[in-house]
This record gives structure tokens, sequence and C-alpha cells, in this order.
């Protein structure tokens, strides 16, 4: 796992500058959340440090290695997105095992076919790996269902799960929950935020939902208009909020 270091990030799309010189630096395992209105710059932001967007100036670095240049790919962080993108027709077992089966065509230059696989071995390795996994999110039980027989949160492991078996060296989410009815988001906090403390990974996690980020976070940057206004953690952020803004968006006492 991996500390992240964003240092001077500025970005412009056309006039309007998005991001205004942003630094933040997150700690190996810590679970910190960018939170804030929307249109704020958050999944920017994210997006750079994924490296799907190229900044204008400013650097990216992973556990000092500085990644600015190097391709989305190469990174090793896991997105997360809130639409789950998995594979309708394929069982959760075979959805888990698809990235280390296209892992493995990197390699080979060859697809292997992953549902008669997975069938015929039993799993095999991968199998191993699938259902280590799926221990962890309990979803075991769940390997042999399509995404259509799932509910919301049973499909969010399993997107969850595509991400880990990848060994990221981080997890990058956004706004993964927003898809979810109110009271299956309260319970998928929780859920995350117990899956975080097991896996002992960083996580940074986007969310418009300041109780969310006041739920989950080791420590939460609070973005405005391009800005982070306040970097710390949850409660020095509700007790003590630097500005009108942040206490207006947190719902501070005043
Ligand atoms: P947030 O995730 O906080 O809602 P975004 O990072 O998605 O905010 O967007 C920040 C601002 O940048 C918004 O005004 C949005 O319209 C603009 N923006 C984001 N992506 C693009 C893009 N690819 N082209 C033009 N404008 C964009
Ligand atoms: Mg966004």
């Amino acid at each position: 796992m991996a500390s992240i270091a964003l240092s001077h990030i500025s970005k412009s799309f056309g006039d309007t500058q998005v991001l205004r010189d942003v630094s933040l630096s997150i700690l190996d395992g810590e679970f910190v959340t960018l939170v804030g209105p929307s249109g704020c710059g958050k999944s920017t932001l994210l997006r750079i440090l994924a490296g799907l967007e190229a900044a204008d100036s400013g650097h990216v670095a992973l556990d000092g290695r500085d990644v600015t240049a190097v391709r989305p790919a190469h990174r090793n962080l896991a997105m997360v997105f809130q639409s789950y993108a998995l594979y309708p027709h394929l069982t959760v077992a075979q959805n888990l095992a698809t990235p280390l089966k296209l892992r493995d065509l990197g390699r080979t230059g060859r697809l292997p076919v992953v549902g008669p696989l997975l069938a015929r071995t039993g799993y095999g390795a991968i199998g191993e790996q699938v259902r280590v996994i799926a221990g962890i999110l309990q979803i075991g039980h769940l390997l042999d269902r399509k995404p259509g027989q799932l509910s919301g949160g049973q499909r969010q492991r399993v997107a969850l799960g595509r991400a880990m078996v990848r060994q990221p060296v981080a997890f990058l989410m956004d706004e993964p929950l927003s898809n979810l009815d109110a009271a299956l988001r309260v319970h998928m906090r929780s859920e995350l935020s117990e899956l975080h403390r097991r896996l002992g990974a960083t996580f940074v996690y986007v969310t418009h939902d300041q109780a969310e980020a006041l739920t989950m976070s080791d420590r939460m940057a609070v973005m405005m208009g391009g800005n982070i206004l306040q970097f710390g953690s949850p409660a020095e952020v509700f007790a003590d909020p630097r500005s009108l803004a942040v206490a207006e968006f947190i719902g501070s006492p005043k």
C-alpha cells in the first residue's frame, strides 16, 4: 500500500480553472475523503491522481516515486466507479477473475476463456484468490450468481472485489454509494469502514455528502471552488472549521 502526494496541482478546462494549486499528502493506510459541493473539482483531482486526466502543472507521487508521467495502468491504483461496471452475462466468480485473466493476457497475448475454465478447474489458483477476496467481502455464497441477481450493496462489493484482485497500492472511489438508496448507503458506510480496517489499505474517497465524510474518514479535505479549504480529522474540521464556508458546508454549530 502507498502514501500519496499531490503537489501544486492546477487544471483548467478551456477558460475555467477547476483546480488551483492544490497540494495534499495522504499517509499509507489512511482513509481520506475529498468532500465538497458539486463542481468543486473533486472528481478531477481524483482522475489526475489516477492518471486518467493530465494536470496543467504539479506532480503526483506514490510512495515517494514521481508518477506524473506514468500511464494509469502502471500506477497500480484501483478506481471504483459509482456505476459498478460488472459484466452482466458473467457470474460473480467470473467477474472477480476477469482482471486476473486480463493480466495474463498481457503476458501471453491470448485471452483465456474465463467461464468454462473456472467451471472445469474448480477455480484453480485464480479461483483461490477469488475465494479469499470473496471471503473478505462476505460474498462467497454469491459466486455463481449473475449481477442481475444481486442487490445494490452486493454489486458494490463485487465491484470492490474486482478492484482488490489486482492488489492495487490504493483504492480510489468516486461517490461509490450514490446509486444506492438511503438506508443501504448508511449500511455500506460502515461496511466500507470495516473493509478499510481489515485491508489496512489507502483509500481516497470522493463524496459531496458531508455525513459520509464525517463518519468514514481518518482525515477529510474540504474542497470548494478548486481549492482545499481545510484538511484534518472529522473531529477537527467539525469542531474548529477554519472558515465560514467550511462551517456552513459541514453544518458545524456557529
Ligand atoms: P465534482 O466532482 O466536485 O463535482 P468535477 O471535478 O467533476 O467536480 O468538475 C469540476 C468542474 O470542472 C465542473 O465545473 C465541471 O463542469 C468541469 N469539468 C469537469 N470535467 C470536465 C471536462 N472534461 N471538460 C470540461 N469541463 C469539465
Ligand atoms: Mg464528481
